[in-house]
């Protein structure tokens, strides 16, 4: 088990009141130190502009790398680019790049991203919804192309749909994108009836749902998808924000469902893909949750498959 991260990520400048701030990534890194002090802690490299563009155009890696703002601008009324922006972007989608690299290749079989910003809701050619590089589409696109995989299973269990994941991959059959997500709410995609080219499964969930529902949501239509697909490797899109005690949706979740979750990816992932999961960090914007979801999911990340 790897944990990747770097201290780019925590310079990215969202301003005052904004919910994706920097002291969401040192609550999770401190309660990941706290409970496992001997975990291998690595520092991601930079994404580099031929791994982005297997997803990006040139116009968005214009628009994050080379605006270079004295100051913060919005992109949207949600995405800010600082200063530092282009640094920490580079480097959170780096990390899942090398996490990728490091499971495929050895010597271990997960690993968890502790970046920011998010990624899933930033599209080929748009950063949106506090993302500005969708990193695990990026290493999505970088295990098949570079590490020759015919099959990776994209898990997105954020509140939020991933529109920026199933966008990209929506019409390539080698990734199957599935997520649970609160509808409505941003950003307002993610119907039953989006399923790509069979290859995207969705499960909106309504305000309240709670345990039960987001259980079986998985359980019952999720699962058998992921396990039918026999994924070679499996991606996790691991949004924390739908937790009970998140400000930003009413999923009613609590820590012990995305344990037990992550134990059932870590299953799949046993039977097909030789145990290989790679997990980062996306939403999330209670501290507290943060803190006991992100150790919770590590936890069952590292129990053998
Ligand atoms: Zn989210």
């Amino acid at each position: 088990m790897q944990c990747w991260t770097h201290p780019a990520c925590l310079r990215h400048d969202t301003g005052p009141g904004h919910a994706e701030r920097p002291e969401r990534l040192s609550a999770v890194l401190d309660a990941l130190h706290v409970a496992f002090p001997a975990m291998g802690w690595h520092e991601a490299p930079r994404a580099t502009r031929g791994q982005l563009l297997r997803v990006h155009t040139q116009g968005l890696l214009d628009t994050v790398l080379e605006t270079m703002p004295t100051q913060r601008v919005q992109l949207d009324p949600d995405t800010i680019l600082s200063p530092d922006s282009a640094e920490a972007a580079l480097r959170a989608a780096g990390a899942v790049v090398a996490a990728t690299e490091a499971v495929l290749h050895g010597p271990t079989r997960r690993a968890f991203c502790a970046v920011r910003p998010p990624g899933h809701h930033a599209t080929a050619d748009t950063a949106m919804g506090f993302c500005l590089f969708n990193g695990i589409a990026v290493a999505a696109a970088h295990a098949c192309d570079e590490g020759g995989l015919e099959r990776v299973a994209v898990i997105d269990f954020d509140v939020h749909h991933g529109n920026g994941t199933q966008a990209i991959f929506e019409h390539d059959p080698r990734v199957l994108y599935l997520s649970s997500h609160q509808m409505p709410l941003y950003p307002d995609t993610g119907y039953r009836d989006e399923r790509g080219d069979g290859n995207v499964l969705n499960a909106p969930l309504p305000p309240g749902a709670g345990s039960a529902a987001f259980r079986s949501a998985w359980e019952d239509v999720l699962l058998p998808a992921l396990d039918a697909f026999k994924p070679q490797l499996v991606l996790v899109s691991a949004g924390f924000d739908g937790h009970w005690r998140d400000p930003l949706a009413q999923l009613q979740l609590q820590a012990g469902d995305y344990a037990w979750l992550t134990r059932a990816l870590v299953a799949v992932a046993g039977r097909h893909a030789r145990g290989r999961v790679v997990s980062v960090l996306e939403g999330g914007y209670d501290l507290d949750a943060l803190r006991e979801c992100s150790v919770a999911h590590v936890a069952a990340l590292q129990d053998a498959a």
